[in-house]
């Protein structure tokens, strides 16, 4: 009789086991505390939503939305479409790619910005969704914190929200000196529009030394073309007019303006005015942190900007908007190249052994009393003798075994051992609580 074929998890996701899952709550703990000092508030939004919101939002002609959602057509719906009747519009749904557009559709959708009131301030945590190639770094699940700031256009909304993420990734423990900060403008309506002109002008100077994407990105995307790896359009792109050169007044001013902060806040950035990200909605101010080694080609652990036409996109009045997102299985990685390792979670505070197997109800019962006053406690539940009780106390991590033999239980009494030690008191069954508060806290 052969066994049941072995299923595995889907390619390009991971297994969070128990020490990593504790990290990860843990990792969203010190993003909730260190946001939180600067005003932001969780929100959670639907894992999925409709897919003209990521069309929309993040634009068609991006890779995340042209090929790397994963988008569903519920089973009435699906009938219909087999009927060859057309869809509406919201019988897509799509796993989110990015936190973004959701957020803004609910900042929209519950009117958090009403016209004059100060900006709404939003973090999230999660998993999203892209159907890449899997690779280390690069995962078709995957996990991520993020920010949103809506109603401002001031660069100190950028510079703060820049700052804040190089103070979180300092307090998960990455190195500054193993980071560096990317900064460049994308201009505005005004002046991108220009701009993209060039780019696309330039690439058709250089048409036959580009790779076929870039070819047709010329028409639809032709910033996309500074993030090709192709060999002989990287050569191209060194190139290419610099976004930079070709900014508004105000557009110049607001990134000027960020700059200044971000110095007087003695955080350091590169400019790269190449750095274009690979989403539509992005408007003047972007950026990207990039670990310097250990991570290959998967080396961004977070990025964002400023995205001031988006809430118009999605169906909200004129509401400027900036954000990030920071990849937690990118970090992990980055921190693991440094030495990292998870920590064991503690799993037991008190093992309550018994000396016979007569005693195992009232164990139960001690383990019960245990648990409700806080502790975390265990006992065996495979009729293991003593000294294997103890063993697996030890594996548990258990500080105390509290024993349980026929004599001390006569009077009321269990054994207090302190696995440290191995010095025993004996105490009385009902104050065993207490006696574990005064011995562990
Ligand atoms: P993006 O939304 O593409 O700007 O990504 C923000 C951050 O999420 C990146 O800097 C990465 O750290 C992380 N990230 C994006 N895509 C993936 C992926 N496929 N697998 C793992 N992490 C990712």
């Amino acid at each position: 009789m052969g066994s049941a074929r072995s299923i595995k998890a889907p390619e390009g996701t991971r297994d969070l086991l128990p020490d990593e899952a504790a990290y990860w709550r843990n990792f969203q703990k010190v993003a909730i505390e260190v946001f939180g000092r600067y005003g932001y508030q969780p929100i959670d939004t639907p894992i999925f939503e409709q897919t003209d919101l990521f069309v929309r939002g993040i634009g068609e002609a991006t890779d995340v939305v042209s090929k790397e959602m994963y988008t569903a057509i519920s089973g009435g719906n699906l009938r219909q479409l087999l009927a060859g009747e057309p869809l509406r519009t919201n019988a897509r749904l799509s796993l989110r790619p990015e936190g973004t557009a959701g957020v803004v559709r609910a900042v929209v959708q519950h009117d958090l910005v009403p016209q004059g009131a100060a900006p709404v301030k939003l973090m999230y945590a999660g998993p999203m969704f892209r159907a890449e190639r899997a690779q280390k770094g690069r995962q078709r699940q995957f996990n991520q914190i993020g920010v949103e700031c809506l109603g401002a256009d001031a660069p100190s909304i950028d510079a703060e929200a820049i700052v804040m993420l190089m103070r979180f990734f300092a307090e998960i423990g990455i190195r500054p000196s193993s980071m560096r900060l990317l900064l460049n403008s994308m201009g505005c309506e005004n002046c991108r529009p220009a701009y993209r002109g060039k780019v696309r002008a330039f690439l058709d100077e250089h048409n036959g030394e580009l790779c076929e994407t870039c070819r047709a990105r010329k028409e639809t995307n032709p910033l996309r073309a500074f993030d090709c790896k192709e060999p002989g359009c990287a050569e191209v792109m060194a190139h290419a007019p610099h976004i930079t050169d070709y900014l508004c007044d105000d557009c110049r001013e607001h990134y000027n303006l960020v700059k200044e902060l971000l110095d007087a806040a003695h955080v350091f950035y590169e400019e790269d005015p190449t750095l274009v990200r690979g989403l539509d909605y992005y408007t003047r101010t972007v950026f990207e942190v990039q670990v310097i080694d250990g991570l290959g080609s998967q080396n961004a652990i977070g990025g964002g900007g400023r995205y001031d036409k988006l809430a118009e996109e999605v169906g909200g009045r004129p509401t400027a908007g900036l954000g990030f997102a920071l990849g937690y299985e990118r970090c992990v990685l980055a921190l693991q190249a440094q030495g990292f390792e998870f920590a064991p979670v503690q799993s037991c505070d008190v093992f309550v052994a018994c000396v016979d197997e007569s005693l195992r109800h009232e164990a139960f019962g001690l383990v019960q009393l245990c648990r409700d006053s806080g502790f975390k406690a265990e006992m065996d539940h495979q009729g293991r003798s003593l000294k294997s009780q103890f063993k697996l106390a030890d594996k548990l991590g258990a500080a105390r075994v509290a024993i349980l033999g026929p004599d001390e239980w006569a009077t009321g009494q269990v054994k207090l051992r302190d696995m440290g030690t191995h010095t025993e008191i004996l105490v009385s069954a009902s104050d065993l609580p207490n006696a574990l508060s005064r011995a562990l806290l």
